[in-house]
Parts: C-alpha cells; sequence; structure tokens
C-alpha cells in the first residue's frame, strides 16, 4: 500500500464551500486521499510535509488542449514522423504538470497510447483523457489540407488533430474506430473555426443526421460528444441534438446561454489561445487568412463568457493553445477573473472540469477517495485566483497520482 504522506499547518481552499480554512492536515496513500481535516497538533513525523504559509488546492483540469501540437500550424505539424511529435507531447505534458494541471482533456489529436504512458508512469504528466481524432466533413474545421491539395493520408497514427468523414454510415464506423482505440469521447467539428484553410466560421458543419449518427453511436458505446462550435446556430443545433459540451462558443448569445443552461450543457471557452494568436499569430505559423478569421471571434470571448456567468451555464476551464502557446496557459485565469469571482473559475478548473469528465468525486477535489492530485500555493486563490496565472511564483508543490514534484 505505501506509506501515507501529509501536508501539515496547510490552509485548505475548499472549492465546494468557497472557505479556505487554516490549520489543516492532508493524507494520501498512493494515488488515493485518505484524510482532510483540522491539523491533529501532533509533532512533524519523517516524511511529513510543512505547509505552513501554503494553501492547499486540487490540482487543475484543462478541458481543452492539443498536447501533439508542435505549432499553430496544423497541415505542416501532419507532416512530421510520429516518434517526433510524441517526443515534442512529451516535454509539453511535463511542463503542464509544472503549471499546477494534473488532468487534462485533449480535444484532437493525442493518442491513447500517451494516456498509458502516462498511466504507467513512463512519462510524467498530468492524467489525459483523449478523443484520438476529431471528427470533421470534408473541407470543414478538421480538413487542413491547403485548397489545392487532394491527397490525405487517412491512417490513424499520422499526426493532425481530425479525421475527415462524410455520411451517417461512415461517421458511426468513425466512431466506433475512435473508441476501439481508446477514445474516451468523441470530438465533432460542427462549425468553421480559425485554423482550418477552407470553411467559412459561420458555416455550420455535418448534417442534422450525421451528428444524430455521431450521437447515439456514442451514447450506445457509453461516450459522449463534444462539439466545436462558435456561432448562435452551430451551438443551439448542436445542443438539440444531443451534443454534451461545447468547444469554444465564443459569439453565442443570451438566448444560447440560457439553452446551454436549461439543458445542463457544459461550456469550455478557450480565452487563451485567441490573446495569444492575436499577439503571435503569424510568428506562430498563422496564415493570413487564419489571422482574419481570428478577429472575427478573438473580440467576442469576453461578452460570451458573461452571457454564460449570469445564465448559470456549467462553465469549464479550456485554452486550446498549440505548441509552444501552451506556455501561456495559466494566463486563462486572468482572462477569466475579468468576468467570474475568483471561486467560480476555481471550481471551473476543478470541479466543473471533474463532473465534464465523468471523474465527480475523484478528481477536481480533496477528499478521503479522491485521487491525489493536489497543489500547494503560495498565496490563496479563492481570494484572487489570478495568482495563478504566473505558475512558477505560485506554486511550491504539486502533487500527482500521490507523487511529490518540487515546482
Ligand atoms: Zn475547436
Ligand atoms: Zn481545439
Amino acid at each position: 500500500m505505501g506509506a501515507v504522506v501529509r501536508v501539515r499547518h496547510t490552509s485548505f481552499v475548499d472549492v465546494a464551500a468557497r472557505v479556505t480554512r487554516p490549520d489543516h492536515m492532508i493524507e494520501w496513500r498512493g494515488d488515493e486521499i485518505v484524510g482532510v481535516g483540522p491539523d491533529d497538533g501532533g509533532a512533524l513525523i519523517d516524511g511529513d510535509i510543512e505547509g505552513a504559509g501554503l494553501y492547499a488546492l486540487p490540482g487543475l483540469i484543462d478541458c481543452h488542449v492539443h498536447v501533439t501540437s508542435i505549432s499553430a500550424d496544423e497541415w505542416a505539424d501532419s507532416g512530421h514522423p510520429a516518434s517526433y511529435v510524441a517526443a515534442h507531447a512529451t516535454r509539453t505534458l511535463a511542463a503542464t504538470l509544472r503549471r499546477g494541471f494534473t488532468t487534462v482533456r485533449d480535444a484532437g489529436g493525442a493518442d491513447p497510447g500517451l494516456a498509458r504512458a502516462l498511466g504507467e508512469g513512463v512519462i510524467t504528466g498530468p492524467r489525459l483523457f483523449t478523443c484520438g481524432k476529431a471528427l470533421s466533413q470534408t473541407g470543414g474545421h478538421g480538413d487542413l489540407r491547403p485548397r489545392g491539395r487532394e491527397l490525405w493520408d487517412p491512417h490513424p497514427d499520422v499526426p493532425g488533430i481530425g479525421r475527415i468523414t462524410d455520411g451517417p454510415d461512415a461517421i458511426v464506423r468513425a466512431v466506433r474506430e475512435q473508441v476501439r482505440r481508446g477514445a474516451t469521447f468523441v470530438k465533432l467539428m460542427l462549425s468553421g473555426g480559425v485554423t482550418s484553410p477552407a470553411d467559412r466560421m459561420d458555416g455550420v458543419q455535418f448534417s442534422d443526421d450525421e451528428v444524430r449518427a455521431a450521437v447515439s453511436e456514442a451514447a450506445r458505446l457509453g461516450v459522449y460528444c463534444a462539439g466545436h462550435a462558435y456561432t448562435p446556430e452551430a451551438v443551439h443545433r448542436a445542443i438539440e441534438l444531443g451534443v454534451r459540451t461545447i468547444e469554444h462558443g465564443n459569439l453565442i448569445t443570451a438566448a444560447s446561454a440560457a439553452l446551454l443552461a436549461a439543458r445542463g450543457v457544459f461550456l469550455v471557452p478557450t480565452m487563451a489561445t485567441y490573446e495569444v494568436l492575436g499577439t503571435r499569430g503569424p510568428e506562430l505559423g498563422l496564415s493570413p487568412q487564419s489571422v482574419q478569421k481570428l478577429t472575427a471571434v478573438g473580440g467576442h470571448a469576453v461578452e460570451a463568457l458573461r452571457l454564460a456567468q449570469e445564465a448559470g451555464v456549467r462553465i469549464a476551464f479550456g485554452t486550446d493553445l498549440l505548441g509552444d502557446m501552451s506556455t501561456a496557459q495559466n494566463l486563462e485565469f486572468a482572462l477569466r477573473a475579468q468576468v467570474q469571482p475568483s471561486w467560480d473559475v476555481l471550481a471551473s478548473a476543478t470541479l466543473v472540469g471533474a463532473d465534464l469528465l465523468g471523474e465527480t468525486g475523484r478528481l477536481g477535489v480533496l477528499a478521503p477517495g479522491a485521487a491525489a492530485d493536489l497543489l500547494l500555493c503560495r498565496a490563496d486563490p479563492g481570494q484572487d485566483v489570478r495568482v495563478l496565472a504566473d505558475p512558477q511564483k505560485a506554486l511550491a508543490t504539486v502533487v500527482s497520482r500521490g507523487l511529490v514534484h518540487r515546482v
């Protein structure tokens, strides 16, 4: 079973109760929390971690990352050998953990082999939930071919965020293939996007029958569908057809927010990516037409978050950063804090993320029976969540799967 490890005299950031409790003790054995409560006042024993002056909170959850992206030029990325991409992903995953994220959901591109290597301790990084390749129609957001190219290599081990599939029958088969390879959810490209060369931002992608086929097949297999969507048309239709999470949602209206809330659909805003692409896009490989598309959605990110917050939508934490942009992952905390109170931002990155992943009570919470993922922070993020925007300054220790990492 292994020894019990304890953090002593720490302040426990209780996200569910929205309060920070002083002089607490958190105990875990292996990868499981076994105790959270007031410190027993006993002497420090061997193996105890002195937590005085530090704030203990659950490890963070980012529900929209792309750990296999190397740059913002996804077509160029797909030309690299898979081994090279895996080596980059290994570095990205280790850095992600140092930023305090102990769980991430990859929204397209990550092979379940990475999740296995992480779980076995072959490489260091967060828990990884994968969808394999995102499903896209021909000419949709996952079709990265330059307009003058016809060839597309459909081999599943070719790096890339998406795969092309058209027609309900083909989509059912694609869902089955992703799940066979280890996907824990299905990602659907349901509207135009910034990085795709051939689609319009206001276009709605896949027919209703295609979306219905994917949603019902996913449900039969015990997984859910996530939908990339920006416009009210794309978002409303996705909700009506049974998609469980809306990714981005920048152009939503008050009516969209009300519908999201009424149906209990999760919204995963990804504000950091617009911020970073807006300032560094071209240097990172973003094409001129993508820069144009970016300006159509980037400016609406704050307003969309405000509408969702006011409507009581279940808002998860996402970033959608590609390649080196992921160094800006924690900027999302500062961007969310423009609209949401600190406790709500914290809940997004812990409790809500766990609910979205179907891991309520196991992830995103410090309580007996939960996974041993926690952070020791030098300031109270419940008071001001923006401290997490600078992880090197804020984080003293990251505990992941029960293992202690000094930042
Ligand atoms: Zn997307
Ligand atoms: Zn994405």
